[in-house]
Parts: structure tokens; C-alpha cells; sequence
């Protein structure tokens, strides 16, 4: 795995836009983390750099929001426990058959229910200072699962490789 640490929004999009750079057709990412982590943020930044026009905001109410891009993004969010059924039911496999790229917050709910072959990002806080300095930094862990993403391991090292870091015990806490 790899871990990377941002410190603005921006930075978390920049880092998604470098890994957009390595999309292919069919490819699957999960995005693990609490509400505010920046799960949406990154969608957006990876998004853009696939050459979506349109805002991207979490697909709350609709299940899944596809955007035209160079590749086509179907953006799903299975934050509400009634979406993880639905999702489900959608067919995540044919959806990932029809050339585009999937991206899904709060994805690694239903892992155990989509083919083993994705890249999963969690997002972390990390221990705030009593000064509030910390407050937006979050630390990104990239693991690889299946064939697809482990023989993309070092493209993927190379391209966060702005933002990589090894956090720290007091960014960890005791997580
Ligand atoms: P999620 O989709 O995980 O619930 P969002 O992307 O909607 O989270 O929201 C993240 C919030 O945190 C935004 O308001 C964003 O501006 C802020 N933020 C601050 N620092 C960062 C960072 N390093 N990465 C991503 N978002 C950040
Ligand atoms: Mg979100």
C-alpha cells in the first residue's frame, strides 16, 4: 500500500487529476472514509481530469451520476444503508463492462459483493492540534486489490508521488 497526505482540498483533487493520467476502460475505484473525508472532493478532481464538464456532487438522492468525459465516469455513493442493496441490483460488473470508469464513496461497504479487481482509498483525519492547524489535512491510504491495479502499483506510486508520506504515529493516532 501507499500512503499519501494532502493538506487542502485542492491538493486531494490534484492528486486524483495525476491519478486519472492511468485510467482504463473498466477500471473500479473505492473510496473509504467518514463524512467530510473527501471522498467527493477527489471524484471531482478525478473527474475533471477526465475532461467532465459538469459539477460533480455526491450522488445523494440518485443513485449513480454518469458524466461524459474522455472516458465515461458512473460516480455511485452508497452512503445510505438502502443504496448498498440497490447497488447491488445495479450491476456493478456490467456497468464496468460498458468502458467507462466507477467510482464509489463509501464503496468498501459492498466490496465483498464487486469483483475483486479495484484500487481502494481511505481517507483519514489525522489528530487535530489544539490549534486547529491540522484541520484539513487528511492522509490517503492506496491499497491495490486484484490483478488490474497490482500490475499498475508502480505507475500509481509515481503518480501520487508528490503527496506521499509515511504518516507519522501522531497523525495516526491510535487508529
Ligand atoms: P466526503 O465526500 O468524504 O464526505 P467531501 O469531499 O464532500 O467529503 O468534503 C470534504 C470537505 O473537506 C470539503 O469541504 C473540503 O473543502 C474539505 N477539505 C479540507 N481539506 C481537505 C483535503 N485535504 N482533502 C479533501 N477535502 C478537504
Ligand atoms: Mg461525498
Amino acid at each position: 500500500m501507499i500512503f499519501a497526505r494532502t493538506s487542502s482540498a485542492d491538493q486531494t483533487k490534484a492528486l486524483a487529476a495525476s491519478l486519472a493520467e492511468l485510467a482504463r476502460p473498466g477500471d473500479l475505484i473505492l473510496l473509504a472514509g467518514d463524512l467530510g473525508a473527501g471522498k467527493t472532493a477527489f471524484t471531482q478532481g478525478y473527474g475533471a481530469a477526465l475532461g467532465v464538464d459538469d459539477l460533480i456532487t455526491s450522488p445523494t438522492f440518485t443513485l449513480v451520476n454518469t458524466y461524459e468525459g474522455r472516458l465515461e465516469l458512473n460516480h455511485l455513493d452508497v452512503y445510505r444503508l438502502e443504496a448498498m442493496g440497490e447497488v447491488l441490483d445495479l450491476g456493478v460488473p456490467e456497468m464496468l463492462d460498458d468502458g467507462g470508469v466507477t467510482v464509489i464513496e463509501w464503496g468498501d461497504a459492498v466490496a465483498p459483493a464487486l469483483p475483486a479487481d479495484y484500487l481502494e482509498i481511505r481517507f483519514t483525519f489525522i489528530e487535530t492540534d489544539p490549534t486547529g492547524a491540522t484541520d484539513d489535512v487528511r492522509i490517503l491510504e492506496l491499497v491495490p486489490v486484484g490483478p488490474r491495479w497490482s500490475a499498475r502499483i508502480r505507475a500509481v506510486a509515481t503518480a501520487v508521488a508528490p503527496w506521499v508520506h509515511e504518516p507519522t504515529a501522531e497523525e495516526t493516532g491510535n487508529r
